[in-house]
């Protein structure tokens, strides 16, 4: 029998997975999401056929897999009414909640046991994401594929073997969906002094970030090398590089992302 899978929460992270869950061929009927709010859940039940509930500690009496997707702010006492439950059933726990160690979700579950803990990013909402994910030493292999299953519904994933990895991760990907969306915004006010359109430079900025993106991941060769492929020997890319490493573009991403590995380890 399929492996029962319990969302706490059905807001945005928790619809977006169930979602590509069901669309990886995931069997509707093993899944249930969980919110006080029935109005949040009747969509998912009619538009997915998944299971709901309003009862949290009900949902997790049938299951196998706990995804814990409420925002971090009600997560303690979200998992301390789910203490005995958990403890009865003993499934594995998956948090996607951001800043919160496996160590202390354990803890407000009632302790010992195996818990999966997720840095995932917006695009995760429409099916791009990219994850990072850490399990404690509680977590069997069917365990650890079964977290691997859910998380690749909605896009990429990378295991880490050490927690404090999960703030690289957070600087890497997490937060930097917006390292991208602030290029865009300056490309397009570039472009727009430039003489385009606005959305004309923005539509243009954005196809070519996709479309670098789907080239890079394509090919064997490093981003070094398709970029040296891209600057011909004094010719316009090549002027463009020289702008962007003498402007310290290298630095600021690499100052920025060390200042956000620096924020999730204030946070953790
Ligand atoms: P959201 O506000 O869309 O969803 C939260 C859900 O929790 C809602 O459905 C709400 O009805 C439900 N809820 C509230 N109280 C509850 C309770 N007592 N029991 C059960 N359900 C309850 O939030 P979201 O954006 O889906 O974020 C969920 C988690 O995912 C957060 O911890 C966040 O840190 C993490 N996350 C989200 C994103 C993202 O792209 N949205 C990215 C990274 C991490």
């Amino acid at each position: 029998m399929a492996s029962q899978v319990t969302f706490i929460g059905a807001g945005n992270m928790a619809g977006a997975i169930i979602g590509g869950m069901i669309e990886s061929g995931f069997a509707a009927d093993a899944i249930t999401a969980t919110s006080p709010d029935d109005a949040v859940l009747a969509p998912l039940r009619e538009r997915l056929g998944i299971h709901t509930a309003t009862d949290n500690a009900a949902a997790v009496a049938e299951a196998d897999v706990v995804v814990l997707a409420v925002k971090p702010q009600i997560m303690r006492q979200v998992c301390e009414g789910l203490r005995d439950a958990a403890q009865a059933r003993r499934p594995l726990i998956v948090s996607v909640a951001a800043g919160l160690p496996a160590e202390t979700l354990e803890r407000w579950l009632g302790g010992e046991l195996p818990v999966v803990r997720c840095m995932p990013n917006t695009p995760s909402l429409v099916g791009a994401g990219a994850a990072g994910l850490y399990a404690n030493a509680r977590v069997d292999e069917a365990q650890r594929r079964l977290a691997t299953e859910l998380m690749e519904a909605v896009g990429l994933v990378e295991w880490v073997d050490d927690e404090a990895l999960l703030e690289a991760v957070t600087a890497v990907s997490g937060s930097a969906p917006a390292y991208f969306f602030l290029m865009f915004e300056a490309m397009e006010e570039a472009g727009v002094r430039l003489g385009l359109p606005a959305d004309t430079a923005r539509r243009l900025a954005m196809q070519t970030a996709f479309g670098a993106a789907k080239m890079a991941m394509a090919s064997d060769k490093p981003p070094a090398e398709l970029k040296r492929n891209v600057m011909s020997p004094g010719g316009t890319t090549e002027r463009a590089i020289e702008h962007l490493e003498q402007a310290g573009l290298r630095t600021a991403l690499a100052e920025a992302m060390e200042a956000c590995a620096a924020r999730a380890r204030e946070m953790a």
